[in-house]
């Protein structure tokens, strides 16, 4: 069963009928960016750095569950750096050819950010190592007897690769990465912070304890918040006077089928179909993308991370299990459908 799900993170593609919002929503400085204050600590002492001796930046890679602020924090390392940003997308890049295209048309001190670098193929890998090494690009001229290899000297350019799981990298291309940064969960109070930022760029007045609620229903991700915020507005515009209080947004939210600990439908669903079938024992990955009809990706990047961090699911050396809590938030729920 596919879920069409609001509080996944969402993919980029996803928001494309939103991008101009999107655009003007995303941090552009350190300053707006919320959060992530170790990553940003870092960040700032290797950008002071390079811009010291005038060298750029070692490359970056950035990994975390969607939504968390990967992409918008390599715009605001381009921004911060003064550089020209390039964005593209591991499965885009198909061919070896492709990348060497890209790479040529790079000018020193670029940035090229690749999202879901985990996607490359092994061929453009193999391509990006001594492009990342050595700023070298080794191509084949020719086929068969008369081909030859040649050495082309690249721009000293900075990639900032995103991915959600590290462990999808090849272990060539992950030592290439000068620096690995880890995107935490955030927390509600800067879930908060980021629903006043963007309720005010949307030009929408929201009281603070709706921004508190809408904060503890946002799977701790600023996608989600956002995307909460607008469908909150939404709810607000029609039926209300486009001001958002608790009540509207305790209404919209169970409009939206959102529970307190801002798990959908999917999520419960998930969790409900382990507990019947397999109660307490731990079950194997594609198992339970079987038995919800989920892509065994879908489950790991996006039910899992946050299921995990509130403590709802467990992962044991022999499979996902749903925890004591997780029977209890269910019962709840099941409580609350048979009484109402
Ligand atoms: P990822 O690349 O990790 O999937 P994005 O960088 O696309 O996530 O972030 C999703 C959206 O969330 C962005 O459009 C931006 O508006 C918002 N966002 C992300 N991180 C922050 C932050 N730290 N502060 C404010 N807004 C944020």
């Amino acid at each position: 069963m596919a879920i069409e799900r609001l509080v996944d993170g969402g993919s980029h593609e996803e928001d494309r009928d939103e991008q101009i919002i999107e655009v003007t929503l995303r941090p552009q400085t350190f300053a707006d960016y919320v959060g992530q204050e170790r990553l940003k600590t870092n960040l700032q002492l290797a950008i002071d750095a390079a811009k010291k001796r005038s060298e750029p930046l070692d490359h970056i890679l950035l990994y975390g569950p969607p939504g968390l602020g990967k992409t918008t924090m390599a715009t605001v390392i381009a921004n911060e750096m003064g550089a020209t940003i390039r964005i593209t997308a591991g499965p885009a890049i198909e061919r070896a050819a492709d990348l060497a295209s890209i790479l040529t048309s790079l000018t020193d001190g670029d940035i090229l950010f690749i999202d879901e670098i985990h996607r490359l193929s092994r061929s453009v890998e193999e391509v990006l190592y001594s492009a990342m090494e050595d700023y070298k690009l080794d191509i084949m001229i020719g086929k068969g007897p008369g081909a030859r290899s040649v050495r082309l000297d690249l721009p000293k350019f900075t990639i900032i690769g995103a991915t959600t799981k590290t462990g999808a990298l090849a272990a060539p291309l992950r030592d290439r990465f000068g620096h690995m940064y880890r995107l935490e969960f955030y927390n509600p109070d800067e879930i908060a912070r980021i629903i006043y930022r963007a309720a005010g760029i949307l030009g929408t007045k929201v009281h603070s304890e709706a921004a508190e609620l809408l904060s503890t229903r946002a799977r701790l991700t600023p996608r989600i918040a956002n995307r909460l915020l607008k469908r909150v507005r939404d709810y607000a515009d029609v039926n209300g006077d486009g001001i958002i209080d608790t009540s509207i947004t305790t209404k919209a939210l169970a409009l939206l089928e959102v529970d307190e600990l801002g798990l959908d439908v999917g999520d419960r669903n998930l969790l409900q179909r382990m507990i019947e079938v397999y109660g307490t024992n731990p079950v194997g990955l594609s198992t339970l993308a079987a038995l919800t009809g989920d892509e065994t990706s879908t489950i790991e990047d996006f039910y899992e991370p946050y299921l995990l961090q509130i403590g709802l699911l467990e992962r044991t050396p022999r499979g996902r299990k749903a925890t004591p809590r997780a029977f209890k938030h269910l019962r709840m729920h099941q409580q609350d459908t048979t009484e109402s």
